[in-house]
């Protein structure tokens, strides 16, 4: 027999959830990490996807587009950069 949880499911939610006070400030600080999808081809077709049902347009990032967007981020003190694909 599963062992029952001692949280209720509202609980939970905001276990994963929950924004504490301390970031709702005007000046966040900057994300330490960023993804960035540099392309929206894909050979897979995954049902929950907007990809896979034709919904969104097949192409890659402009690339001086990306280049600014590295540029600007080499100028902030970022831990970790991900390309999303
Ligand atoms: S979720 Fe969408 S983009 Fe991601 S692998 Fe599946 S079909 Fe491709």
């Amino acid at each position: 027999m599963a062992k029952k949880s001692e949280k209720s499911i509202p609980e939970k939610v905001d276990a994963h959830t929950h924004v504490s006070n301390d970031k709702f400030v005007l000046y966040p600080p900057f994300p330490d990490a960023i993804k960035i999808e540099i392309t929206s081809r894909c050979n897979y077709s995954c049902s929950f996807c907007a990809h896979s049902k034709g919904l969104r347009e097949i192409g890659d990032m402009d690339r001086n587009f990306l280049y600014r967007i590295l540029w600007g981020l080499n100028l902030l003190e970022l831990k970790r950069l991900v390309y999303f694909y």
